[in-house]
Protein backbone atom coordinates (compact mmCIF):
# COMPACT_ATOMS: atom_id res chain seq x y z
CA UNK A 1 0.00 0.00 0.00
CA UNK A 2 1.35 3.46 -0.75
CA UNK A 3 1.73 6.47 1.67
CA UNK A 4 -1.31 7.81 -0.89
CA UNK A 5 -3.90 5.01 -0.44
CA UNK A 6 -2.90 5.04 3.19
CA UNK A 7 -3.74 8.28 3.73
CA UNK A 8 -7.39 8.08 2.49
CA UNK A 9 -8.02 5.94 5.36
CA UNK A 10 -9.82 7.51 8.30
CA UNK A 11 -7.23 8.10 10.78
CA UNK A 12 -8.63 6.29 14.31
CA UNK A 13 -6.78 3.14 14.09
CA UNK A 14 -6.16 2.63 17.79
CA UNK A 15 -2.44 2.04 19.38
CA UNK A 16 -1.62 -1.77 19.33
CA UNK A 17 -0.14 -2.75 22.63
CA UNK A 18 2.45 -5.79 23.42
CA UNK A 19 1.51 -7.96 26.50
CA UNK A 20 5.41 -8.12 28.03
CA UNK A 21 4.85 -11.46 29.21
CA UNK A 22 3.34 -13.45 26.58
CA UNK A 23 3.60 -10.89 23.53
CA UNK A 24 0.22 -10.86 23.10
CA UNK A 25 -1.16 -7.59 20.70
CA UNK A 26 -3.86 -5.96 22.46
CA UNK A 27 -6.01 -2.71 21.53
CA UNK A 28 -8.01 -0.65 23.60
CA UNK A 29 -11.55 0.32 21.92
CA UNK A 30 -13.29 1.43 24.51
CA UNK A 31 -17.12 1.76 23.18
CA UNK A 32 -18.27 4.68 25.00
CA UNK A 33 -22.53 3.32 24.95
CA UNK A 34 -21.55 0.00 25.84
CA UNK A 35 -20.91 -1.37 29.15
CA UNK A 36 -18.47 -5.04 28.59
CA UNK A 37 -21.25 -7.42 30.80
CA UNK A 38 -24.07 -8.15 29.05
CA UNK A 39 -26.66 -9.71 30.53
CA UNK A 40 -26.00 -13.34 29.12
CA UNK A 41 -22.74 -13.28 29.97
CA UNK A 42 -23.33 -13.77 33.69
CA UNK A 43 -23.15 -16.42 35.90
CA UNK A 44 -26.05 -18.80 35.85
CA UNK A 45 -28.66 -18.28 38.69
CA UNK A 46 -28.43 -21.57 41.22
CA UNK A 47 -31.11 -24.47 40.31
CA UNK A 48 -33.44 -25.42 42.74
CA UNK A 49 -32.12 -28.55 43.32
CA UNK A 50 -29.01 -27.99 42.50
CA UNK A 51 -27.09 -28.51 46.59
CA UNK A 52 -29.11 -31.55 46.38
CA UNK A 53 -27.96 -33.53 43.59
CA UNK A 54 -24.42 -31.96 43.77
CA UNK A 55 -21.74 -35.17 43.89
CA UNK A 56 -19.16 -32.50 45.78
CA UNK A 57 -21.10 -31.47 48.61
CA UNK A 58 -19.88 -33.27 51.93
CA UNK A 59 -22.24 -37.11 51.93
CA UNK A 60 -21.91 -37.69 48.46
CA UNK A 61 -18.29 -38.62 48.44
CA UNK A 62 -19.13 -42.04 46.45
CA UNK A 63 -20.55 -40.20 43.57
CA UNK A 64 -16.97 -39.16 42.86
CA UNK A 65 -14.15 -41.46 41.70
CA UNK A 66 -12.14 -42.89 44.79
CA UNK A 67 -9.96 -39.57 46.26
CA UNK A 68 -6.20 -39.38 45.98
CA UNK A 69 -5.97 -37.44 48.98
CA UNK A 70 -7.88 -35.43 51.44
CA UNK A 71 -7.08 -32.26 53.93
CA UNK A 72 -8.50 -30.97 57.08
CA UNK A 73 -9.73 -34.45 57.74
CA UNK A 74 -11.12 -35.79 61.53
CA UNK A 75 -9.53 -37.58 63.12
CA UNK A 76 -9.73 -41.89 62.19
CA UNK A 77 -11.80 -40.72 59.16
CA UNK A 78 -11.94 -43.80 56.79
CA UNK A 79 -11.56 -42.28 52.37
CA UNK A 80 -14.46 -41.28 50.76
CA UNK A 81 -16.54 -40.79 53.89
CA UNK A 82 -17.51 -37.62 55.31
CA UNK A 83 -14.90 -35.34 57.74
CA UNK A 84 -13.02 -33.12 55.24
CA UNK A 85 -11.94 -29.57 54.44
CA UNK A 86 -10.56 -30.32 50.56
CA UNK A 87 -10.73 -33.47 48.48
CA UNK A 88 -8.81 -34.36 45.22
CA UNK A 89 -10.63 -36.82 42.98
CA UNK A 90 -9.28 -38.01 39.74
CA UNK A 91 -11.50 -36.01 36.67
CA UNK A 92 -14.50 -38.60 35.67
CA UNK A 93 -13.92 -37.45 32.09
CA UNK A 94 -10.05 -36.93 31.85
CA UNK A 95 -8.76 -35.24 28.79
CA UNK A 96 -5.31 -36.12 30.23
CA UNK A 97 -3.18 -38.91 31.41
CA UNK A 98 -3.86 -37.11 34.71
CA UNK A 99 -6.28 -35.22 35.17
CA UNK A 100 -7.63 -33.93 38.98
CA UNK A 101 -10.56 -32.26 40.81
CA UNK A 102 -9.82 -30.32 43.57
CA UNK A 103 -13.22 -30.04 45.66
CA UNK A 104 -12.45 -26.40 47.79
CA UNK A 105 -15.33 -26.79 50.01
CA UNK A 106 -17.14 -29.34 51.89
CA UNK A 107 -20.71 -27.06 51.93
CA UNK A 108 -22.01 -26.41 48.57
CA UNK A 109 -20.47 -22.59 47.21
CA UNK A 110 -20.23 -21.63 44.31
CA UNK A 111 -17.57 -19.37 43.90
CA UNK A 112 -13.75 -18.67 44.98
CA UNK A 113 -15.14 -15.64 46.10
CA UNK A 114 -17.00 -16.99 48.96
CA UNK A 115 -14.04 -19.18 50.37
CA UNK A 116 -12.22 -18.41 53.78
CA UNK A 117 -8.74 -17.36 54.29
CA UNK A 118 -8.64 -20.92 56.33
CA UNK A 119 -10.03 -22.92 53.32
CA UNK A 120 -7.40 -21.01 50.16
CA UNK A 121 -4.69 -22.25 52.64
CA UNK A 122 -5.88 -25.79 51.90
CA UNK A 123 -6.69 -25.31 48.68
CA UNK A 124 -3.36 -23.82 48.18
CA UNK A 125 -1.80 -26.75 50.16
CA UNK A 126 -3.52 -29.33 48.35
CA UNK A 127 -1.99 -28.17 44.89
CA UNK A 128 1.64 -28.57 46.40
CA UNK A 129 0.90 -31.80 47.66
CA UNK A 130 -0.01 -32.50 44.02
CA UNK A 131 2.81 -30.76 42.56
CA UNK A 132 5.19 -32.85 44.92
CA UNK A 133 3.63 -36.06 43.56
CA UNK A 134 3.73 -35.02 39.93
CA UNK A 135 7.73 -34.27 40.32
CA UNK A 136 8.02 -37.82 41.99
CA UNK A 137 6.17 -39.75 39.21
CA UNK A 138 8.29 -37.87 36.58
CA UNK A 139 5.93 -35.18 35.18
CA UNK A 140 7.59 -31.68 34.28
CA UNK A 141 4.40 -29.35 34.92
CA UNK A 142 1.11 -28.82 37.05
CA UNK A 143 -1.27 -26.57 34.86
CA UNK A 144 -3.91 -25.73 37.97
CA UNK A 145 -6.70 -23.58 36.51
CA UNK A 146 -10.32 -22.65 37.66
CA UNK A 147 -13.33 -22.18 35.50
CA UNK A 148 -16.42 -20.92 37.13
CA UNK A 149 -19.33 -20.52 35.64
CA UNK A 150 -21.54 -21.93 32.92
CA UNK A 151 -19.89 -19.31 30.22
CA UNK A 152 -16.45 -19.75 31.46
CA UNK A 153 -16.55 -23.78 30.31
CA UNK A 154 -17.32 -25.26 34.38
CA UNK A 155 -19.00 -27.99 34.79
CA UNK A 156 -20.41 -28.17 37.83
CA UNK A 157 -21.18 -25.04 40.13
CA UNK A 158 -19.51 -26.10 43.18
CA UNK A 159 -16.28 -24.65 43.80
CA UNK A 160 -13.66 -26.47 42.38
CA UNK A 161 -9.92 -26.42 40.93
CA UNK A 162 -8.52 -28.89 38.21
CA UNK A 163 -4.68 -29.90 38.28
CA UNK A 164 -2.90 -30.96 34.64
CA UNK A 165 -0.32 -33.11 34.58
CA UNK A 166 1.99 -32.66 32.06
CA UNK A 167 5.51 -34.27 30.83
CA UNK A 168 6.06 -30.80 28.90
CA UNK A 169 5.64 -26.89 29.38
CA UNK A 170 2.21 -25.96 28.35
CA UNK A 171 2.76 -23.75 25.25
CA UNK A 172 1.61 -20.57 26.66
CA UNK A 173 4.12 -21.20 29.52
CA UNK A 174 6.53 -21.94 27.29
CA UNK A 175 6.10 -18.66 25.35
CA UNK A 176 6.63 -16.44 28.64
CA UNK A 177 9.54 -18.93 30.15
CA UNK A 178 12.25 -16.57 28.14
CA UNK A 179 10.42 -13.86 28.78
CA UNK A 180 10.74 -14.40 32.53
CA UNK A 181 14.10 -15.41 33.10
CA UNK A 182 15.81 -13.61 36.10
CA UNK A 183 18.10 -11.43 34.00
CA UNK A 184 15.92 -9.35 32.55
CA UNK A 185 12.41 -10.67 33.77
CA UNK A 186 9.63 -8.57 32.00
CA UNK A 187 7.25 -9.26 35.56
CA UNK A 188 9.91 -7.70 37.56
CA UNK A 189 9.56 -4.88 35.53
CA UNK A 190 6.35 -4.52 35.14
CA UNK A 191 5.77 -4.50 39.25
CA UNK A 192 8.49 -2.43 40.22
CA UNK A 193 7.22 -0.36 37.43
CA UNK A 194 3.62 -1.17 38.09
CA UNK A 195 1.07 2.37 37.56
CA UNK A 196 0.15 2.56 41.34
CA UNK A 197 -3.64 3.17 39.25
CA UNK A 198 -3.63 0.10 38.37
CA UNK A 199 -2.74 -1.33 41.66
CA UNK A 200 -5.58 -2.75 43.85
CA UNK A 201 -4.62 -4.65 46.54
CA UNK A 202 -1.21 -6.07 48.40
CA UNK A 203 -0.53 -9.02 51.13
CA UNK A 204 2.58 -9.19 52.86
CA UNK A 205 4.31 -12.27 54.52
CA UNK A 206 7.98 -11.89 55.79
CA UNK A 207 9.77 -10.34 53.10
CA UNK A 208 7.42 -11.11 50.77
CA UNK A 209 4.72 -9.28 48.99
CA UNK A 210 1.99 -10.10 46.76
CA UNK A 211 0.16 -7.95 44.37
CA UNK A 212 -2.90 -7.89 42.82
CA UNK A 213 -3.49 -5.51 39.55
CA UNK A 214 -5.48 -4.86 36.73
CA UNK A 215 -3.58 -6.26 33.28
CA UNK A 216 -2.56 -3.07 31.75
CA UNK A 217 -2.39 -5.31 28.64
CA UNK A 218 -5.30 -7.54 29.00
CA UNK A 219 -7.12 -9.08 26.52
CA UNK A 220 -10.70 -8.72 28.61
CA UNK A 221 -12.26 -6.17 30.76
CA UNK A 222 -10.71 -6.05 34.17
CA UNK A 223 -8.67 -8.74 33.54
CA UNK A 224 -6.03 -9.29 36.80
CA UNK A 225 -2.73 -10.54 37.56
CA UNK A 226 -1.48 -11.71 41.30
CA UNK A 227 2.22 -12.08 41.28
CA UNK A 228 5.01 -11.86 44.08
CA UNK A 229 6.88 -8.61 43.67
CA UNK A 230 10.28 -10.09 43.98
CA UNK A 231 11.19 -12.71 41.30
CA UNK A 232 10.44 -16.34 42.30
CA UNK A 233 9.98 -19.52 40.29
CA UNK A 234 7.67 -22.06 41.46
CA UNK A 235 4.54 -20.68 43.95
CA UNK A 236 4.12 -24.49 45.11
CA UNK A 237 7.08 -24.48 46.65
CA UNK A 238 6.60 -21.03 48.50
CA UNK A 239 4.78 -21.57 51.27
CA UNK A 240 1.66 -19.72 52.09
CA UNK A 241 2.19 -17.31 49.36
CA UNK A 242 -0.08 -18.86 46.40
CA UNK A 243 -2.92 -19.06 49.41
CA UNK A 244 -2.28 -15.49 49.90
CA UNK A 245 -2.50 -14.90 45.67
CA UNK A 246 -5.78 -17.05 45.91
CA UNK A 247 -6.95 -15.20 48.75
CA UNK A 248 -6.05 -11.96 46.22
CA UNK A 249 -7.50 -13.25 43.50
CA UNK A 250 -10.71 -13.82 45.28
CA UNK A 251 -11.23 -10.41 47.02
CA UNK A 252 -10.68 -9.41 42.80
CA UNK A 253 -13.71 -11.33 41.88
CA UNK A 254 -15.81 -9.82 45.10
CA UNK A 255 -14.83 -6.62 43.59
CA UNK A 256 -16.23 -7.42 39.72
CA UNK A 257 -19.23 -8.90 41.18
CA UNK A 258 -20.00 -5.91 42.84
CA UNK A 259 -19.16 -4.09 39.37
CA UNK A 260 -21.08 -6.01 37.19
CA UNK A 261 -22.42 -8.73 38.56
CA UNK A 262 -21.65 -12.14 39.33
CA UNK A 263 -19.19 -12.61 36.76
CA UNK A 264 -18.08 -16.11 34.86
CA UNK A 265 -13.88 -16.40 34.79
CA UNK A 266 -11.30 -18.26 34.35
CA UNK A 267 -7.86 -18.28 36.27
CA UNK A 268 -4.95 -20.35 36.29
CA UNK A 269 -1.75 -20.72 37.56
CA UNK A 270 1.90 -19.53 35.66
CA UNK A 271 4.39 -21.88 37.03
CA UNK A 272 7.94 -22.20 36.95
CA UNK A 273 9.89 -25.07 37.68
CA UNK A 274 13.18 -24.01 36.81
CA UNK A 275 13.43 -20.29 36.44
CA UNK A 276 10.52 -18.18 35.30
CA UNK A 277 8.58 -15.71 37.87
CA UNK A 278 4.68 -17.92 38.98
CA UNK A 279 1.64 -15.27 38.43
CA UNK A 280 -2.37 -16.08 38.20
CA UNK A 281 -3.84 -14.63 35.64
CA UNK A 282 -7.77 -14.32 36.18
CA UNK A 283 -9.88 -13.66 32.84
CA UNK A 284 -13.63 -12.35 33.05
CA UNK A 285 -15.55 -13.84 30.63
CA UNK A 286 -18.24 -10.65 30.31
CA UNK A 287 -17.13 -11.04 26.35
CA UNK A 288 -16.98 -13.04 23.64
CA UNK A 289 -14.10 -13.84 21.37
CA UNK A 290 -14.35 -13.19 17.89
CA UNK A 291 -12.43 -14.26 14.74
CA UNK A 292 -9.79 -11.33 15.03
CA UNK A 293 -8.58 -12.40 18.51
CA UNK A 294 -9.10 -16.22 17.72
CA UNK A 295 -7.95 -15.71 13.94
CA UNK A 296 -5.46 -13.14 14.21
CA UNK A 297 -4.56 -13.12 17.46
CA UNK A 298 -4.90 -9.69 18.27
CA UNK A 299 -7.49 -8.75 21.22
CA UNK A 300 -9.95 -5.75 21.64
CA UNK A 301 -10.27 -4.75 24.98
CA UNK A 302 -13.55 -2.15 25.33
CA UNK A 303 -12.20 -1.38 28.63
CA UNK A 304 -8.50 0.78 29.76
CA UNK A 305 -7.20 -0.96 32.47
CA UNK A 306 -7.24 2.87 34.46
CA UNK A 307 -11.37 2.57 33.97
CA UNK A 308 -11.43 -0.48 35.34
CA UNK A 309 -9.25 -0.28 38.26
CA UNK A 310 -11.02 2.50 39.16
CA UNK A 311 -14.79 0.58 39.03
CA UNK A 312 -12.96 -1.98 41.13
CA UNK A 313 -11.42 -0.06 43.46
CA UNK A 314 -14.57 1.85 44.50
CA UNK A 315 -16.79 -1.42 44.32
CA UNK A 316 -18.34 -1.42 47.67
CA UNK A 317 -17.50 -5.15 49.05
ZN1 LIG B 1 -22.03 -28.91 46.17
ZN1 LIG C 1 10.71 -11.75 37.85
ZN1 LIG D 1 1.20 -15.90 32.37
Amino acid sequence: MTDANRSSEPSTRAQILSDPLSGREVIFAPARTKRPGNHEALREPAAADEAENCPFCEGREQETPPELFALGTEKGRAPDTPGWKVRVVPNLYPAFERQQVVVHTPTHTRSLADLSDEQLVLIAASWAEAAERAWAQGFDHLLAVINEGVAAGASRPHSHSQLVWLDRLPPEVATEAPRLRRDGCALCALLHDLDPALKLAERKLGDSTVSLAVAATGRAPYELLVAPDDHQPDAFGSGELLAAALALAAEGVRRLNAVEGASPFNLWLHNFQADGHWHLELVPRLNTYAAIELGGGIFINTLRPEEAATRLREASL
